[in-house]
């Protein structure tokens, strides 16, 4: 039983503290907890804390290290605690990303496209300010691939979390898709099942169809909750493993120190 997206209070908009969610993860009986809060906005110029309540703090990086790795080490009889971090992919500044997440006690990174074209991925107000449906989301998804093949993250996070907010369902082309899960499979990046799609919209990031694409063309995958409250963690695991399994996926990608392994699902039991 694995979660590899987990925030907490570092961020400023998650409930909790960082051991809150290690607890929550115990109490579930998880054996992996990975925990990736929103790592340091590095935007050009910007201080240390370009905006405040979405992201950890440039000087709270550090901390944030150390607090895991003693986590890691106070419950490694029950628990692996991995050390994650969910990163931004901000176009010109993978220079600053490159020497931010070289540090050695990262476990893995997730990559997320959270800002498009000036507006954050879930904010209404880019629909209400009339910007195209259609165009906006082909946009979203040219930013995911040049996330993808940037080389910083070792799986990319929620890559359909534009349409939660949309005012309808978006349409990508199937060409667009296509696109997109081969510069996926190229750039050997991972993606996550993440099941804050199930509390925001209702299906899952991404929705299954992708799932059984992504799958299909040989990219591996994982499971995150996105919890931002400790009560989230590992949220809807069995309906997904169920679905993943009857879909013929029978294996979740993890890490440890950059190097990713499979764990099969068979070997992860049901719970919730
Ligand atoms: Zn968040
Ligand atoms: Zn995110």
């Amino acid at each position: 039983m694995i979660d590899l997206h987990t925030h907490h209070d570092r961020c400023g908009h998650a409930h909790g503290d960082l051991e809150a969610y290690v607890r929550a993860a115990l109490r579930l009986g998880l054996t992996t907890l990975g925990a990736s809060d929103h790592a340091p906005l590095l935007l050009e110029g910007a201080g240390d804390e370009p905006a405040p309540g979405m992201h950890m703090p440039a000087s709270a990086f550090d901390g944030y290290l150390a607090e895991a790795a003693d986590l890691r080490a106070r419950h490694a009889d029950r628990l692996d605690v991995l050390i994650g971090v969910e990163a931004d992919h901000l176009a010109g500044r993978e220079a600053a990303y490159g020497r931010l997440l070289a540090d050695q006690r990262l476990d893995y990174v997730l990559g997320a496209v959270h800002y498009v074209d000036g507006y954050h991925v879930y904010d209404r107000a880019r629909w209400e300010a009339g910007i195209d449906v259609d165009a906006a989301y082909a946009r979203y998804l040219e930013l995911v691939r040049e996330a993808a093949g940037s080389g910083l993250f070792d799986v990319m996070a929620h890559i359909d979390a534009m349409k939660a907010r949309a005012p309808r369902p978006p349409r990508a082309p199937e060409r667009e898709w296509d696109v997109t899960v081969e510069a996926l499979r190229a750039a050997d990046v991972a993606v996550e099942v993440n099941t804050s799609g199930l509390r925001k919209c209702g299906e899952p990031f991404p929705a299954w169809g992708l799932i059984e694409r992504l799958h299909e063309a040989g990219v591996p995958l994982t499971f995150g909750s996105d919890a931002h409250d400790p009560g989230e963690v590992h949220h809807a695991w069995t309906e997904i493993r169920a679905g993943l399994l009857a879909r013929g996926i029978g294996e979740l990608a993890l890490w440890h120190g950059r190097v990713r392994s499979l764990v099969t699902l068979e070997a992860l039991p049901t719970r919730r």
